[in-house]
């Protein structure tokens, strides 16, 4: 889980992976720019789900929102690569076949 601590005086935040390292950012935090006084409204809490997801890249979408035309369980379609594959080989197969004595 991560924890923000919010300085509710000059909105200092940051954030952290640890709940006791938030703690340490605020009490560095309190003793380097307010010279040891509490501020008004500094909170160390966690991150709601929002925020995590908030400058993280879109979310990846659910698979709720799949085309229609896909069925669930099934592989992409591969049409396209296999029928280039299979181009390739017929051509393949030509050349050899051309190269044989007549
Ligand atoms: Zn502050």
């Amino acid at each position: 889980m991560s924890w923000r601590y919010l300085c509710g005086a000059c909105r200092t935040v940051t954030e952290h992976s640890h709940v006791g390292e938030a703690y340490v950012a605020q009490r560095e935090h309190i003793a380097a720019v307010h010279h040891g006084r509490t501020p008004e409204g500094d909170e160390v809490r966690p991150l709601t789900d929002e925020e995590l997801g908030y400058g993280g890249g879109p979310p990846l979408p659910s698979p709720a929102y799949r085309p229609h035309h896909e069925k669930p369980g099934q592989p992409p379609s591969q049409g396209g690569p296999f029928l280039a594959l299979m181009i390739v080989l017929v051509l393949i197969g030509w050349g050899l076949y051309s190269l044989l004595p007549r």
